[in-house]
């Protein structure tokens, strides 16, 4: 379904947004035997697990790395059956602190041991989207509106057309949530105001990617990664692939340095700033990649609060359903590994459990009993 609007939906849970968050939602609440519907605003599943493919390999423009303490993405990636590999760390680390030239750190202090997804981030995503039903997935379906009607049944207005359930996922930053979509009847003021104000994890940043020939960093005992007090970009780390290719290196800067700068002029500034750190092999690139996530519509509010903070990461009210229907699952909303790929997957495998049990003890019916997803005419 991509646009045109169908003939209205009618099932046990409608998940909003096919990130990483939605997806583990959906395949759970497909295992526990309810009727699921995934409605995405983008032409693409993932949302912040974005990666872009080339001849050697791939480059992650969102999210790149695990670590050690995530057994979920650990056992996703390997029910999945992904090859994951480790993160560079060996070599010298530099650090920029002013005109003067960077500076060699022994060891590397910057990195910490971690792992990373041989086909990119995003091959989570796509994996567990090739598991749903056919027909689940609704890409280039923005949600615009949820209405609980007086009898208990949730309305969701997408762009295809209006979806009956008894559940509604909202598997997208909460502060987006409430700048998106029309709630009828309105959030209570307290889960409304808590989520305007809960910062879009990453929402804030730019992320460049520079792709060459081969790590030749590393023939000078380099780990690749840097610390930058003259910036634009403040990190900087090795990105590459298995082996070493494709060869790469990134950077994260604050959206505020750029102002909506275009990706090219992103780019010109993180390759300047490469060859300063790295020399003049890092001059010539074979392509520059760069994000700005703050501009991306699908992720960040257009008026994000000025009080935003990360201080409300998985606060008790988001764990609560408001009105018993409608369940928070994204990364923010995560009381443990809030803001990781980790906490995402805790977040939308906890709404799918609570639903499932709802459903189950029969307290909020889902779409009439009925657990087969089904077309009604409008
Ligand atoms: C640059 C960057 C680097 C990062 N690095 C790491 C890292 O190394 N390791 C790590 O663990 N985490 C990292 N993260 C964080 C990680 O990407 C997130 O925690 C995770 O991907 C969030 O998943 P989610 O499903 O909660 O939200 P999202 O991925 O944001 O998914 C929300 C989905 O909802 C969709 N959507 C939005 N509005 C609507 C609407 N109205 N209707 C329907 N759909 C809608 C979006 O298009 C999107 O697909 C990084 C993030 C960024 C941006």
């Amino acid at each position: 379904m991509t646009g045109n609007r169908r003939r209205a939906l009618v099932v046990d849970v409608v998940v909003m947004g096919a990130g990483i968050a939605g997806l583990a939602a959906a395949h759970a609440l497909t295992a526990a035997g309810l009727s699921v519907s995934v409605h995405e605003a983008r032409n693409r599943v993932g949302g912040r697990l974005l990666s872009s493919t080339h001849d050697d390999g791939a480059i992650d423009l969102g999210a790149t790395w695990f670590w050690p303490d995530e057994p979920l993405v650990r056992a996703l990636t390997d029910d999945l059956g992904l090859a994951t590999h480790p993160q560079a760390l060996s070599g010298d680390a530099l650090f920029e602190v002013d005109q003067r030239g960077p500076q060699r750190l022994a060891g590397n202090p910057l990195d910490v041991p971690s792992a990373r997804f041989a086909l990119g981030a995003q091959a989570l995503a796509a994996g567990l989207a090739d598991r749903l039903r056919p027909g689940t997935l609704h890409l280039v379906d923005p949600v615009s509106g949820v209405r609980i009607d007086e009898d208990g049944t949730v309305v969701v207005e997408a762009a295809g057309g209006p979806v009956t359930a008894g559940h509604v996922v909202l598997a997208l930053p909460p502060a987006l949530a409430v700048e998106a979509i029309t709630f009828s009847p309105a959030l209570p003021a307290p889960i409304r105001d808590l989520a305007a104000s809960t910062a879009v994890w990453m929402g804030g940043v730019v992320k460049a990617v520079a792709v060459y020939d081969r790590p030749f960093w590393r023939d000078a005992g380099l780990a690749g990664s840097a610390m930058s007090h003259l910036g634009p970009f403040r990190e900087l780390h090795d990105h590459s692939g298995p082996g070493g290719s494709p060869a790469a290196l990134f950077g994260f800067a604050a959206a505020a340095q750029f102002d909506g700068a275009a990706p090219e002029q992103i780019a010109t500034a993180f390759g300047h700033q490469l060859a300063r750190l790295f020399g003049p092999a890092a001059a010539d690139p074979r392509h520059i990649h760069a994000l700005d996530w703050s501009r991306e519509l699908h992720t960040s509010p257009r008026a994000p609060s000025p009080r935003a903070s990360t201080a409300t990461y998985g606060h008790p009210l988001f764990q609560q359903p408001v009105a018993g229907r409608i369940h928070w699952a994204s990364t923010e909303t995560a009381p443990d590994h809030a803001g990781h790929i980790e906490g995402a997957i805790r977040a939308g495998t906890q709404a799918a459990r609570t639903i499932t049990r709802l459903a189950v003890a029969g307290t909020t019916g889902t779409a009439r009993g009925d657990r087969q997803e089904r077309s009604c005419t409008n």
